[in-house]
């Protein structure tokens, strides 16, 4: 391995940083879970993992996807830092200089739903797009946005977690688990708040009332990207989109919402779930560090 040319990157989630290598053509040839405890253990595993996968000189770029909020602005001096709270120890972490230090090449770092954005772009439900949004719904809930050949709210990112939606009627009593907005889209249905509803969303049957509040909460946050910058494509990934049934319930309410006012692709189109599942982040990275280094 240590003759070829090969491009690393690293999916820096919240609870897992999931390293990779690829060859030119794009292919993952080795991939390694890193689980998160401390930065300097995180930092240090997953750093040593590719020092140990690549011989000297073969590694040719490489890209970092990680959770936020972070610096994601080239020109700033704090760019790869963890600007906020969100993650108890991790803020003021430089993921971007630990790695280019480490590895001895620059190294390019963005969000990990703007990775994850361009994979799909590239390689899935949205190639051949011109516009997209790549929204995940986990823990959290984030968005990456790309118009006018580039990711939108440069120098930073968007925070589309916490757009504030209408309440559904019936669901004004619960108590949003955001600590900061009381009815922002990740307070009222990222999993943390199905939990918070209902218990563990995997334990959960198809019919239970807690699928349409998400539903149409999700389905008002696609509204809102259409009604802005008309993405030619809404991509809904993350832990949450891997209920089967949900993707078909949030088309259905978003149609109702849009009311026939706007002629539109059809939800079947316009909103999908990722091309590329759970290697989006990884490959995204990877190519965020190749556009880098060219
Ligand atoms: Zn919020």
């Amino acid at each position: 391995m240590s003759d070829n040319a090969l491009h690393g990157g690293i999916d820096a989630g919240g609870t897992t940083f999931k390293c990779g290598l690829a060859d030119a053509s794009g292919a993952l040839v080795a991939t390694h879970r890193v689980p998160v405890t401390t930065p300097q253990e995180t930092l240090a595993t997953a750093a040593g993992w590719f020092i140990e996968q690549t011989g000297p000189g073969s590694l040719k770029s490489f890209g970092i996807a990680s959770f936020g909020p972070i610096d994601v602005d080239p020109s700033s001096a704090s760019y790869g830092t963890i600007t906020g709270s969100a993650k108890p120890g991790w803020s003021g972490t430089n993921l971007r200089v630990h790695f280019a230090e480490t590895l001895g090449l620059p190294v390019t770092l963005d969000t990990d739903v703007n990775g994850a954005l361009l994979a799909e772009m590239s390689h899935g439900a949205a190639r051949g797009c011109a516009s997209a949004a790549y929204v995940t719904v986990g823990t959290g809930i984030g968005a990456g946005l790309y118009a006018n050949g580039d990711f939108l709210g440069r120098p930073s990112h968007p925070e589309f977690g916490h757009i504030a939606l209408r309440r559904r009627p019936g669901d004004e009593d619960f108590e949003s688990v955001c600590p900061f907005h009381g009815d922002c889209l990740e307070g009222l249905a990222s999993v943390r708040a199905i939990r918070a509803r209902a218990g563990a969303p995997e334990d959960l049957p198809a019919d239970h009332p807690v699928w349409d509040i998400v539903a149409d909460y999700l389905a008002q946050a696609a509204r809102a990207l259409t009604l802005t910058f008309r993405p030619e494509r809404i991509i809904l990934g993350g832990g949450l989109m891997l209920t089967p049934h949900l993707i078909f319930r949030i088309r259905k309410s978003f149609d109702q919402q849009m009311g026939g006012y706007l002629e539109h692709a059809p939800s079947s189109e316009l909103i999908s779930t990722p091309g590329l599942g759970d290697n989006a982040g990884l490959i995204g990275a990877i190519l965020l560090g190749q556009q880098g280094a060219q």
